[in-house]
């Protein structure tokens, strides 16, 4: 017998269990039957489609309870574990996000969302129990199992255990019921059959305890809506998911005639921690007529919509199918356009139904949503109708049809201005011409707000225009602006002072109290794009933009003046460069060389006290 130590992360989520800061303990049952559903579905896949040798007519899971001997058995004849998968799965946690988590828990104490988020699974054994020894044999294999035990401190024991059959059994020692703290009985036959009820009894195999099944395995998706309670659903959704909150929207969707198939999808009403990391699992289920093929199917439901959970039982298809034959089914790619189709009209349909709902989604899922924009030119359309924007009308988000309503007499395009935050986006220098005539302009801050404007040309006949490009014109009247050629002499001695760092100065019609701004040509990539490309180690050449001034700004005014009395004055370079410094700032750009402008600014400064 060896006695091993728990990784710390481990060891960290057991201490956690102890101590339940979870309130609902009951649900550590459920927990242990989805896995032991799992080890079936697994054994009956590996004969399957590995040709393994095994019985599987009689796959089951089984709950034995001892109210003497105060112990909980769940037993399962399913794919079983080797010893080394016993020590690497059970005694470590290996998924991506968890010790960030874990601190957050710790932070947060009483969070059982977080929990849910983990998929803690197994560990939640110890909320309830004072030990648990946990034997098993890997299906395919001979001789010994194996015996795992621990009293959830920092240790466990692993042995070889003779005449083990195929399959997991899970013993829990029971701490004493102490219904005050939520500790019940749980070898009382009624608590266990309330759990199994409430959660686990959609699982597709028998439960039983001695000669009673005790759940109706029914397929969820199989069942019309109707005859489903919403809690049912929810069960399901915790099953599939590990998601602790309920879902915000539930999809039936089912297709009859050629080729047949059932979904059953779920709309999560949280952003899962791991939304935007690489290996982050994603993806649907697969069956093909009730049996479980795979989990994370991507081909099923493209990267936009990674959040969407659920199931798809196609009839038609092999039970052998691989995921490279996946790939490149038509009906695979059949089913996946009316799954995208459905998911994105819900939404809209949320819009209408359900503001709050819809609200609740964008927020969550917005950011992951409009990478669409980006990977399927053909959904534009629908994608866009369910997107929403900040804009400086008001703090709500608006829709683009809602910003098309409100466009003023003449206006022709829709404006827009990316940037980090908002506060930096409604300060930019660019806002203030829109701002005093009163054009509304959207605000995007989302980092893929900088890359699919590009991709977007336009919305409903109206181009979409940033205000930070090209040149801008509202005044209608010509009387009202300055003429070029007085500024001449000047522009064109600025040019020369600052032609490593911009490709034209020119006066500007879209400043109100800033002396001067950085615009982009209207085809060049904006300079935060360019920090993005150079972030992901993509060196380009550094793009020029426009120095724009303010023709009625004092300090351009008085820089004329200064240049016509003498264009030799030797502080004038000091001032162009002060200048432009000053509209990078003013934009929250990033100075080339921040010591030098503070020197240039102090010197200017010391001049003036
Ligand atoms: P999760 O189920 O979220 O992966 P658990 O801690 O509950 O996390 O389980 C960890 C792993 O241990 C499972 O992914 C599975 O590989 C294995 N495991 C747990 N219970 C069983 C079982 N009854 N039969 C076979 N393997 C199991």
């Amino acid at each position: 017998m060896e006695t091993l130590e728990f990784q710390a992360e481990a060891r960290q989520l057991l201490q956690l269990m102890v101590h339940s800061i979870y309130s609902n303990k009951d649900i550590f049952l459920r927990e242990l039957i989805s896995n032991a559903s799992d080890a079936l579905d697994k054994l009956r896949l590996a004969k399957l489609q590995d040709g393994l040798e095994a019985d599987t007519s009689d796959l089951h899971i089984e709950i034995e309870a001892d109210t003497e001997a105060r112990t909980l058995t769940v037993r399962d004849n399913g794919i079983g574990m080797t010893r080394d998968e016993v020590v690497e799965l059970i005694g470590t946690i290996a998924k991506s996000g968890t010790a960030e988590l874990l601190t957050k828990l710790k932070e947060a104490k009483e969070s059982p969302e977080l929990i849910g988020q983990f998929g803690v699974g197994f560990y939640s054994t110890f909320m309830v129990a004072d030990k648990v020894t946990l034997v098993t044999r890997k299906a395919g294999t001979e001789g010994h199992g194996t015996r795992w035990e621990s009293e959830g401190a920092g240790t466990y024991t692993i042995d070889d255990a003779p005449d083990v059959p195929i399959g997991t059994t899970i013993t829990l020692h029971l701490r004493p019921k102490d219904e005050d703290d939520a500790l019940y009985d749980y070898t009382d036959e009624w608590k266990i059959k309330e759990i199994v009820k409430r959660y686990s009894d959609f699982i597709s195999f028998p439960i039983r305890k001695g000669d009673e099944v005790l759940n109706s395995q029914k397929a969820l998706w199989a069942r019309p809506r109707s005859e489903v309670t919403d809690e049912e659903y929810h069960q399901f959704y915790r099953h599939i998911s590990h998601d602790w909150t309920d879902p915000l929207e539930i999809i039936n969707m089912k297709a009859e005639g050629t080729f047949e198939y059932e979904a059953l999808l779920f709309i999560p009403s949280r952003a899962p921690h791991d939304l935007f990391q690489r290996d982050a699992r994603r993806g649907l289920q697969l069956f093909v007529k009730r049996v479980f093929i795979m989990d994370d199917s991507k081909e099923l439901i493209p990267d936009y919509l990674r959040f969407v959970k659920g199931v798809v039982d196609a009839a038609d298809l092999s039970l052998n199918i691989s995921r490279e034959i996946l790939q490149q089914d038509r009906h695979i790619q059949m089913i996946r356009r009316r799954l995208v189709k459905k998911v994105l009209s819900t939404i809209k349909d949320l819009m209408s139904s359900n503001p709050e709902k819809y609200a609740t989604f964008w927020r969550e899922f917005g950011r992951a949503v409009k990478e669409g924009l980006l990977s399927e030119p053909d959904n534009h359309k629908p994608i866009l109708e369910i997107a929403s924007f900040a804009t400086t009308h008001g703090s709500e988000p608006t829709t683009l049809a809602a910003y098309v309503e409100r466009m003023k007499e003449g206006q022709e395009e829709i404006y827009f201005l990316t940037g980090e935050s908002r506060s930096q986006v409604e300060n930019s220098p660019h806002m203030e011409a829109f701002q005093a005539e009163g054009y509304e302009v959207l605000i995007l801050t989302d980092p893929v707000d900088e890359i699919w404007v590009d991709a977007v040309p336009e919305w409903d006949g109206k181009k979409l225009r940033s205000i930070a490009r090209g040149a801008v014109d509202l005044k209608k009247d010509e009387e009202e602006k300055e003429p070029e050629g007085d500024f001449g002499p000047l522009l064109g001695f600025l040019k020369e002072k600052l032609d490593e760092r911009v490709k034209e100065v020119r006066l500007s019609h879209r400043l109100t109290t800033s002396a001067a701004c950085l615009v982009s040509d209207a085809d060049d990539i904006t300079p935060a794009l360019e920090k993005m490309y150079r972030a992901m180690g993509q060196e380009g050449p550094r793009v020029k933009r426009i120095l724009e001034l303010n023709p009625n700004h004092p300090l351009v005014t008085g820089l004329r003046a200064a240049h016509e009395r003498g264009a030799e004055d030797a502080a004038l370079p000091d001032t162009a460069e002060l200048l432009y410094g000053t509209a990078l700032l003013a934009e929250g750009g990033d100075l080339d060389d921040p010591a030098r402008f503070a020197k240039l600014l102090a010197d200017r400064l010391a001049q003036t006290v």
